[in-house]
């Protein structure tokens, strides 16, 4: 039987959420920018720093022994909640952006020829653009694009076209996009690239928060988790990669802790994953992240995803009954996140979003660090509103109202 979420308690956890903005109570419609942070996210970061804090690794006393076991167990938390066979394939880095970076400069160097092609969807976060163009720049191969369809969904067909040129190195997709909610078929893409012989990064920064994972399931090559956007602090996430492929792949950056032996001239590298982990690491991060996919493991993903999928129907509904309301992406809630792009006729994005600041409901106007989408959607920019685990639908009414106020304002 499908255990439902209590989202009232739920939400006590959430100290942030229990304010007044501008006199009304706060509506937080900005989690795929980033999500606020559970008490047990919260307690875990300040316990940590309290009990146990000492640089990680090497350190002979008690706190550096703690230390190292807290960030070695949280990389063993990380492996199982994204189904991965082995903890040495968890790297710690910053966030999706670094993951990224990693991958396209580290596994870029060793495999791109000029020639080569990397195919990226047009529904992608700049995170999981300019990576794969400054590995491009560097290397001589070049960028091949995946369209949408007129809702929002990967072209399938575009997919086997370029595959079938036989060029293809690797195809960067994210698990879901952060501007539209829609939710890629990665399966499908990675069997499909594999067959042809490309390898398969999946930007998980909007995956994580939503959607149950398994790496092995997917089949991808390569995996990233954002921190900030399941309910850990910023300036910690995950790089999930095959760990034939990490030991492969030359370092990312060099520094303490990445080595084995340091001579005059040359080096060796310290085994994966810390072969990619130059420098003191965020340890308190990486104990508060294990915390955070605890904490939504414990929620039960079936719970979570159908709660996501009610709000989705509800704002579906709702927001379609704006008139002058154009929203972009699918209008159907089951292959889509509760992450809503819209345009309203007559008024900018920044308008309506300063409009619905003033009535204490947060929503982010702009490009959405997807430019390439906008182009294709013809639109400079939109307003976008985000669920998590603690919207309530009572909160998409109240955007809803504010959007009709909006209109009445500008309209
Ligand atoms: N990819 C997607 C789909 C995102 O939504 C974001 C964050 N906005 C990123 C990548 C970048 O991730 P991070 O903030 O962890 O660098």
């Amino acid at each position: 039987m499908l255990r439902h979420l209590d989202v009232a308690t739920l939400r006590s956890e959430f100290p942030i959420l229990a304010q007044e903005v501008n006199g009304r109570p706060l509506v937080y419609l900005d989690s795929a920018a980033t999500a606020q942070k559970p008490r047990a996210v919260l307690d875990a970061l300040l316990s940590y720093y309290q009990n146990d804090n000492a640089n990680v690794h090497r350190g002979l006393y008690e706190l550096a022994r703690r230390a190292t076991d807290a960030y070695e167990d949280a990389r063993v938390r990380i492996a199982h909640f994204v189904g991965a066979a082995d903890a040495h394939e968890i790297v710690w880095v910053r966030g999706s952006t670094e993951a990224i970076n990693l991958v396209a400069s580290s596994w870029g160097s060793a495999n791109l020829c000029p020639g080569d092609e990397i195919l990226v969807s047009i529904l992608e976060h700049h995170s999981n653009i300019v990576p794969w163009q400054l590995a491009a720049q560097r290397s001589g191969a070049r960028i091949r694009w995946l369209d949408i369809d007129d809702e929002g969904r990967l072209r399938l067909d575009q997919l086997d076209a370029a595959l079938a040129g036989g060029r293809v190195r690797l195809v960067a997709i994210g698990h879901a996009s952060n501007a539209l909610g829609t939710i890629h078929p990665v399966a499908q893409v990675v069997a499909r690239a594999h067959a042809a012989g490309a390898l398969v990064l999946v930007d998980g920064a909007q995956g994580a928060p939503h959607l149950p994972i398994d790496v092995q399931a997917l089949g991808c090559d390569f995996y990233t988790l954002s921190g900030h956007k399941m309910g850990a602090p910023m300036g910690i996430g995950a790089l999930w990669a095959r760990r034939d492929l990490l030991e492969a792949m030359p370092p990312y950056q060099g520094g303490g802790e990445m080595i084995d032996e340091v001579g005059p001239d040359m080096s060796t590298w310290a085994q994966v994953p810390h072969k990619f982990e130059a420098g003191t690491p965020n340890v308190g991060g990486a104990v508060a992240i294990a915390a955070a996919a605890n904490w939504i493991s414990g929620l039960g993903r079936a719970a979570t995803l159908a709660h996501e999928r009610a709000l989705a129907e509800h704002a579906l509904e709702r927001l379609s009954a704006v008139a002058g309301l154009r929203l972009f992406g699918a209008h159907t809630a089951d292959d889509r996140l509760a992450i809503f792009s819209f345009a309203l006729d007559g008024v900018h994005p920044h308008d309506i979003a300063t409009v619905l600041d003033a009535e204490g409901i947060a929503v982010r106007a702009g490009h959405h660090c997807a430019q390439r989408l906008m182009r294709r959607l013809g639109v400079a920019a939109t307003t976008r509103a985000s669920c998590w685990v603690y919207t309530l639908p009572e909160e998409i009414d109240r955007l809803a109202e504010g959007l009709e106020s909006a209109k009445a304002m500008f309209g």
